[in-house]
């Protein structure tokens, strides 16, 4: 572009917003939502000069941040160095990539990865509490990185990111007004540019205005029509995230033009134990995620009581996409007494416990034929699967899965837990380019309108799949980036 077409560009663009010029705004930046990427983002923008009106439906602020735990993985960190391990972005990226099924949106994914270290740094170095004792660990819950790059606070809890953030903001308080039990409805476009955002609380329904608004209003796990809309299979799948997040960003932003990718992502993870039909908790990780390796011998058996995956094998991602294709995303741990005392050194938490107190999920029997019964399945099949799981053990042979059987079935009592792939998260999205600028399907950004965190679609730098700490580390880096990028667009609208 000649430095001529370069001023022609630029003078239209302000003259474009000459219109917001003479308005009053009630803030310079809203951000929406208050989970990680709401607080990342309201302390960006006020770190960088801003005020600004904090929009939280909830009476609480926080988000998500009430249930997960607080794991971040970042490259080429102090922590690493001193521990003599080697990584590299480039290599975070692989693993991301390979993990996601290559299914990321490239420009995302390089952002999060080559932000996310100084962002981690960031926090050290201010003081927030990290458990350096555990990390840098190989998270493993989740499909291993290459590298041990995953780091928690202590306690382990998401919840110490916000409280950190939030007390990074005391001086910045006079800047800031927060508003709890307030609920943002829509976007507000003047001229072209979302400039504010009609809000519901029981002080009735106002617009508030503001030269830039962040979306960071997280998923809609929690959004049964949207989950039938955009995945259909998904529609029965349990989930545990919590009420609030029904996709009203995805829902605001699409109304005023933004493109949502991904929307039939949808990625169940381990660990959903129902009590009851419709009810549900997460549980036994011991024996679903990549923890599960040590332990050795269980079948898994789907509602056919067919085998499906080699329950042992190290990696935890061809197990979830597994899962994922089994009717109702069901599998059913099967294990007998012989495999409870072979496997001693990694006892089951809690098991009698979870016995006595979710007989639907948790089952003991004398014989595979009561316990088949209790679960509904077909007996004559989890049988064939036992014998042939006890001829390869015996003869040392690998079954068709690949997996080579360390212990048969050789005594009673029989156990079973039946597991649900269960919906942590949402992959699909508002799409946004690396400055977090939400875009329209043509790939144009939409003036004043920002998203961050789980509303820009987890798929956006994790694919397809479900990589550790990549639920909480791209909302903390992108709601910095997009505090920073707001105030910069607001800092040119007088
Ligand atoms: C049980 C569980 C465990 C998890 N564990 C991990 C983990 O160990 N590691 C990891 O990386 N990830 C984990 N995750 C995922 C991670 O917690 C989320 O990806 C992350 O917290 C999302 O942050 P967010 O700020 O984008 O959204 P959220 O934290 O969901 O925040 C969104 C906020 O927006 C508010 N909001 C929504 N709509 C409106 C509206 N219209 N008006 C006003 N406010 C609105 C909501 O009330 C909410 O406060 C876990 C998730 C769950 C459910």
């Amino acid at each position: 572009m000649t430095i001529k077409r370069l001023f022609f560009v630029v003078f239209a663009g302000l003259l474009a917003l000459a219109p917001c010029f003479a308005r009053n705004y009630d803030a310079d930046i809203i951000v929406v939502g208050s989970g990680l990427g709401g607080h990342a983002a309201t302390y960006s923008a006020l770190e960088n000069g801003a005020t600004v009106i904090w929009v939280e439906k909830n009476p609480v602020l926080g988000g998500s941040t009430a249930i997960a735990t607080g794991t971040f993985p970042a490259a080429g960190t102090t922590m690493q160095k001193e521990r003599g391990i080697e990584d590299s972005n480039e290599l975070f990226i692989q693993d991301l990539n390979r993990i996601g099924h290559n299914k990321a949106d490239q420009n995302i994914l390089r952002a999060f990865v080559e932000k996310a270290t100084s962002v981690w740094e960031w926090f050290v170095k201010g003081g927030f509490q990290v458990d350096t004792k555990r990390g840098p660990f190989i998270d493993p819950v989740h499909s291993a990185y290459s590298v041990p790059r995953t780091y928690v606070p202590s306690p382990n809890k998401s919840s110490m990111y916000t409280d950190f953030l939030y007390a990074k903001m005391e001086p910045f308080k006079s800047k800031l007004t927060i508003r709890l039990n307030t609920k943002a409805e829509s976007l507000v476009v003047e001229k072209g540019r979302v400039s504010g955002v009609l809000v519901v609380s029981d002080q009735g329904t106002e617009v508030l205005r503001a030269k830039a608004v962040i979306l960071a209003t997280g998923g809609y796990g929690s959004n049964r029509d949207m989950i039938k809309r955009y995945s259909p299979k998904y529609s029965e799948v349990m989930t545990v995230t919590l009420p609030f997040a029904t996709g009203d960003g995805h829902r605001m932003a699409a109304a005023v033009g933004a493109d949502l990718v991904n929307m039939d992502y949808i990625c169940a993870y381990f660990g959903g134990m129902p009590k009851a039909p419709g009810q549900y908790a997460i549980g036994f990780g011991d024996l679903t995620s990549g923890a599960a390796d040590g332990w050795k011998g269980e079948i898994w058996v789907n509602q056919r009581g067919e085998r499906f995956i080699n329950e042992d094998d190290g990696d935890e991602d061809p197990r979830e996409m597994a899962l994922n294709e089994q009717p109702d995303l069901e599998n059913f741990i099967i294990f007998d007494q012989g495999m409870v005392d072979f496997n001693k050194r990694f006892p089951i938490g809690g098991f009698e416990k979870r016995l006595e107190e979710n007989g639907y999920a948790v089952k003991k029997a004398d014989t595979i034929e009561e316990l088949c019964k209790a679960f509904g399945l077909p007996v004559a099949q989890v049988k064939r699967e036992i014998a042939a799981v006890n001829g390869d053990h015996s003869a040392g042979k690998t079954d068709r899965f690949g997996k080579k059987p360390a212990i048969g079935f050789t005594k009673g009592p029989y156990y079973g837990i039946l597991n649900r792939g269960t919906i942590f998260m949402t992959q699909g999205g508002i799409r946004t380019d690396i400055g977090m600028r939400v875009l329209d399907k043509n790939g144009r950004w939409i003036p004043g309108l920002y998203a961050a965190g789980e509303a820009q679609g987890t798929s956006q730098w994790g694919g397809l799949g479900m990589a550790g700490g990549t639920g909480n580390a791209p909302p903390l880096v992108f709601g910095m980036e997009a505090g920073k990028n707001a105030v910069n667009e607001a800092k040119l609208i007088k």
